[in-house]
């Protein structure tokens, strides 16, 4: 069989047409008119009062958002403990101390009951970086308010949340700052790419200035601040114009593939999928199960994660079937091995979902035919 994908680049045609445009117009060098379009095309799209940078990476959107929250050496940032490496990565280049925070198990995301906890510890916190995990939504007016109480700024890491929806606003709205990626695995791609999203045009125009080498108003080149090169292409912009075109499209048919999935596990009732909140609509990015304790297995040495996972990964695997481990915590990375690590009660949530959960094949290209085979050689690894 072809490869199986858990999430792979999904082209339409409409991507060329921008591209021919900047080559026909001779515009390929960085900026431009596909770069001005896609920008104000995505604050279109999420009809809320942001305003977008478009970058080379979602991880360069992450770091221009740190250094417009104004972090410093020493800074305590309280971030995320369940999430891709990118998210927290850019406090690092500033120098800033990470304190990460557990995952609740109603979403998987931040627990606000560990982030309030948090803050109990380190009242001189001033950032928060949250990510919202395999696009589906976090707790937004509870890690808001919780904020707000003191006197914090949010990051809204929305890298995987592209199109989902909390109480009927789009992700990537809700922070001061927030990040988008157009990775070539997200919901829809520009084989490389990023946006960083602010509230106020003011941070957008100095992030701007950063990455684009921090050049001042001189004739000749006079530099005040380290800048850096951090802008995206006018050529892989017009790919994010057309994709955009089928944003809709694409958060649809993930949301059926996760629901394949329900249905297809539904006699076995050891198994769960990925959960979310009531008033979200997830963008399903990747679906994900969950296996209970009692068909798990123990932890691996190796890797940590529990036998039935690395179980199910061969078995698809043999069949030319990608499966991925839950991002690994943060907390249990070697590279942070030194941050302190918070949760709400004691029970360390983020390494239980890790150890024995999965993510499934989620490429929107995957037929029903496809589909119905990876649920049947899961069903016969138990
Ligand atoms: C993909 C991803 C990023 C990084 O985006 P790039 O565009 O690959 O730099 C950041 N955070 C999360 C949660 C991601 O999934």
């Amino acid at each position: 069989m072809e490869k199986l994908y858990l999430s792979s680049p999904t082209m339409h045609g409409e991507e060329m047409n921008y591209i021919q445009e900047a080559f026909d117009r001779n515009w390929i060098a960085p900026l431009g008119f596909n770069c001005d379009g896609f920008e104000k095309e995505m604050e279109e799209y999420l009809k809320s009062d942001v305003h977008a940078l478009a970058l080379a990476s979602g991880t360069g959107a992450l770091h221009l958002a740190v250094k417009a929250a104004g972090i410093k050496r020493g800074d305590v940032v309280l971030c995320s403990d369940m999430t891709f490496s990118a998210t927290v990565n850019p406090v690092a280049y500033e120098g800033g101390t990470h304190v990460f925070v557990d995952s609740e198990r109603e979403s998987w995301n931040m627990d606000p009951v560990a982030l309030k906890k948090a803050f109990e510890k380190y009242p001189q916190a001033k950032l928060v970086c949250m990510a919202h995990l395999y696009g589906t939504p976090a707790k937004m007016d509870e890690i808001l308010k919780i904020c707000d109480e003191h006197g914090a700024v949010l990051i809204e890491d929305a890298a995987e949340a592209l199109s989902a929806e909390y109480k009927g606003k789009k992700c990537g709205t809700f922070g001061k700052y927030n990040a988008l990626s157009f990775n070539g695995n997200k919901i829809i791609t520009t084989s490389g790419g990023g946006m960083l999203l602010c509230k106020d045009k003011a941070d957008r125009d100095k992030a701007l200035f950063r990455a684009t080498q921090a050049r001042e108003a001189a004739p000749w080149y006079q530099h005040e601040e380290i800048g850096y090169n951090y802008r995206m292409s006018n050529v892989v912009a017009g790919i994010g114009r057309g994709q955009l075109l089928h944003l809709d499209e694409h958060r649809a048919l993930k949301e059926a593939i996760y629901n394949r999935y329900k249905e297809g596990f539904k006699d076995m009732p050891f198994i769960s999928m990925n959960p979310y909140l009531k008033d979200t609509l997830p963008n399903f990015w990747l679906s994900c199960m969950l296996i209970d304790r009692s068909k798990a297995g123990k932890v691996e040495t190796e890797g940590g994660v529990c036998e039935i996972v690395t179980k199910i990964s061969k078995a698809l695997a043999a069949e030319n079937i990608e499966t991925r481990p839950i991002w690994k915590p943060m907390h249990m990375q070697p590279v942070y091995k030194n941050c302190d690590f918070i949760t709400a009660d004691g029970e360390d949530v983020g390494r239980d979902v890790f150890e024995r959960g999965i993510c499934l094949p989620s490429d929107i290209k995957m037929t029903d035919k496809q589909q119905e085979k990876v649920i049947e050689i899961i069903k016969s690894c138990f």
